[in-house]
């Protein structure tokens, strides 16, 4: 894999026709403007394609683009549209603006993240490879790696990649990637992502070309607007746009970011798997969800930590676990590695905690906690999922994470006591005061 320019964050440098100096905030409102994959420059909106497949003038043109398609070079500028789980406009206006914004070759959007997931570890990964990962990970991809790929005689080691030596001692000839989330998910600790590169390249500088080690990050927590995992020696990033990106909880969708050299990869194991994002719903993640990215993120963020300092002072909660507190055990690294394109802190809409329990085997003030807020609260619903303009809360230990098993999420950090907040948009009074009340539930 080439070296790739980690010193350029400027974006205009990274995607043609938008003036230089252009800031992510405006260019995820106003994107490249003018794209030759749809003639919309009347549009103020990109029109929603729906349209499974396409007319071709002649039979050379429909040779050409089945051609270019399985050359891997069907996202250039004048596509040659033949059906829709191939290439598709709105979906392809979607992946040009993620890739420009992670900093990526390429974006190929799959229908959610686990698609996206599968294909990013799939290209990559065959039988007798293995993959090292981080012990915590999201539920469905610790079940992926450690119950379907077992089958396909693809092994796994589970190490704590916040430990270089812990990292570089789990690797060996079978390696092929390196796995991880940071913010971890749900527990929010970090990995430091410069680190990982220097191990990867120091096994990577005694392996042919063709063996590389490649390190793959799942962005999903952070966005590109809080951390950009390519920038800091990621070879791919992963995303469910169905969280933060999408951020209104109306559609499900994944995508794989990368170098230009597995892009025929990527799109040909959509082609063939068939998890294709449909345009229906790249749709609002383009025209809702990535223009006002930076704006929610901003205020859930100054929510989260007015959230997270309430927390913190709560005789009823033994642990608060939020990047931008002064507390978190890497707070060093999260001013370090979680950052806008403009250089402010970025810590994130996610906090973890713990509640105070007589057995923290058994928890009670957790359950009992969070099923009075169910029950009770206007500004918190209990439900999975995150990155919405509703607060949700809930219980990593017996929801997200229950493909775990219970030695292993202890392992990972996942404490039964354990509660995840996604933060919305809401006031932040009305959050606190909601969960005021349901902390004083707890005996
Ligand atoms: C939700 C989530 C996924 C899976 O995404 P889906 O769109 O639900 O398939 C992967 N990774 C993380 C960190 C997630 O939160």
């Amino acid at each position: 894999m080439p070296k790739r320019d980690k010193t350029n964050t400027d974006i205009s440098r990274r995607i043609r026709n938008i003036p230089p100096g252009t800031s992510l905030e405006s260019f995820l409102i106003h994107g490249r403007h003018f794209t030759e994959k749809w003639d919309f420059r009347h549009h103020i909106i990109p029109p929603q394609s729906s349209s499974v497949t396409y007319r071709l003038d002649r039979t050379e043109r429909g040779a050409k683009g089945f051609q270019e398609y399985a050359s891997g070079q069907a996202h250039k500028t004048h596509p040659i549209y033949i059906y829709d789980r191939l290439d598709e406009p709105t979906r392809g206006m979607l992946e040009d603006e993620l890739a420009g914004i992670e900093g990526g070759d390429f974006c190929v959007a799959f229908a959610t993240g686990m698609a996206a997931i599968a294909a990013a570890l799939g290209v990559v990964l065959k039988s007798g490879d293995r993959v090292v990962a981080h012990k915590t990970l999201y539920g469905c991809t610790y079940s992926l790696i450690t119950n379907w790929f077992p089958k396909l005689k693809i092994s796994h080691t589970l190490c704590d990649m916040r430990d270089p030596a812990a990292l570089a001692a789990a690797i060996d000839d079978s390696t092929r990637v390196l796995y991880l989330e940071t913010p971890v998910n749900p527990t929010l600790e970090l990995i430091d992502l410069e680190a990982v590169r220097k191990v990867a390249d120091r096994v990577n500088a005694k392996r042919p070309d063709d063996r590389q080690v490649l390190v793959i990050v799942d962005n999903t927590f952070a966005t590109p607007y809080c951390q950009r995992p390519i920038e800091l020696g990621a070879d791919i990033v992963v995303h469910s746009l169905t969280k933060n990106i999408g951020g209104y909880g109306t559609d499900m969708g994944g995508c794989v970011i990368g170098p230009h050299e597995l892009e025929g990869q990527v799109l040909l194991y959509r082609k063939d798997f068939g998890a294709a994002l449909a345009p229906k719903s790249a749709w609002p993640i383009l025209v809702y969800g990535l223009p006002t990215l930076p704006l929610r993120l901003r205020r859930q963020m100054q929510t989260a930590l007015e959230v997270a300092r309430f927390l913190h002072g709560h005789p009823k909660v033994a642990r608060v676990v939020y990047p931008g507190l002064e507390n978190h055990p890497q707070f060093a690294l999260a001013k370090r590695q979680m950052v806008t394109p403009e250089g402010e802190f970025a810590p994130g809409n996610m906090i973890y905690f713990e509640t105070v329990e007589k057995d923290p085997a058994q928890p009670h003030n957790n359950i009992k906690v969070v099923d009075w807020i169910a029950r009770k609260a206007y500004t918190l619903t209990l439900a999975v999922s995150l990155g919405q303009l509703r607060t949700l809360i809930e219980n990593p230990g017996a929801m997200t994470h229950a493909a775990v098993p219970e030695d292993k999420r202890r392992e990972g950090g996942i404490s039964p006591a354990g509660i995840r907040l996604s933060i919305g948009i809401e006031s932040a009074t009305d959050i606190i005061r909601d969960l005021e009340q349901g902390l004083a539930q707890a005996d």
